[in-house]
C-alpha cells in the first residue's frame, strides 16, 4: 500500500468513537520517504479545522524550530498517533489508540525512518512501553524495535506546552536538531 491509499483509509475511518466529532480525519504530513518522523498524540483543533496536522500556534513553533534546523515540513514526515480530533481537546483514551495503532505501523513499514521523534510523554510512553520523564529523559535517545522495524526514539516535549511555556522551545528546538543531526 502507498501512502495515498494508506491516507485514504484513513479518512475514511470509523473504527473509534473520535470519529463522531471530527470535521476530517488528518492522516499525516511531509515526505514518505524521510529519515525522521515526528509523532504526536492527537490532532488539535485548528487540525481537524484544516486537515493538516501541527496547524495553529503549535504548528507556528514547529515551522521555527525546523526551519532553525536547517529544514521545512516537507523534509520530515509528521504524522499522530491518533487521526481524529477529540472532543473538548481531551487526550486520547487506550482504547482508542489502540485502534488507530495499525495506521502507525503501517507508516513505519512505508516511511521507514531512521529516527522517530516521540513528541511529548504520552507518545514517548506508548513508544518505549515504560513511564517516561519528559524533563528527565528529553533529548535522549532510545532503540526502538517492533516486529518489522528497527530504528531509535529521540524523546523531546509536545510542542503544544511550548504555547504556554515558552522556554521549552529551545528545549525542543535543540532536541529535534539532535534527532536531525543524527541521521
Ligand atoms: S482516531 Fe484513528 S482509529 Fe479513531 S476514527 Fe480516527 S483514524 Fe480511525
Amino acid at each position: 500500500m502507498d501512502i495515498d491509499e494508506h491516507n485514504d483509509e484513513i479518512r475514511s475511518c470509523t473504527r473509534c468513537r473520535l470519529s463522531e466529532n471530527r470535521t476530517q480525519a488528518v492522516p499525516n504530513q511531509g515526505d514518505p520517504d524521510a529519515d525522521v518522523m515526528l509523532v504526536g498524540k492527537m490532532v488539535g483543533y485548528a487540525d481537524d479545522d484544516v486537515g493538516l496536522p501541527y496547524q495553529g500556534e503549535a504548528g507556528n513553533i514547529l515551522d521555527h524550530v525546523l526551519e532553525n534546523a536547517g529544514v521545512t515540513r516537507d523534509d520530515v514526515f509528521l504524522t499522530n498517533l491518533t487521526r481524529c480530533y477529540p472532543p473538548e481537546s481531551r487526550n486520547p483514551r487506550t482504547d482508542e489508540l489502540d485502534r488507530c495503532a495499525s495506521y502507525f505501523e503501517r507508516e513505519l513499514d512505508i516511511v521507514d525512518p531512521d529516527v522517530i521523534v516521540a513528541l511529548g510523554k504520552l507518545v514517548a510512553e506508548r513508544l518505549l512501553g515504560r513511564d517516561v520523564s519528559v524533563e528527565e529523559e528529553h533529548g535522549t535517545r532510545h532503540t526502538y524495535n517492533t516486529l518489522t522495524y528497527r530504528g531509535e526514539v529521540f524523546v523531546t516535549y509536545n510542542v503544544g506546552a511550548a504555547t504556554y511555556e515558552a522556554e521549552l522551545r529551545d528545549v525542543i528546538a535543540d532536541d529535534i536538531a539532535a534527532a536531525l543531526g543524527s541521521v
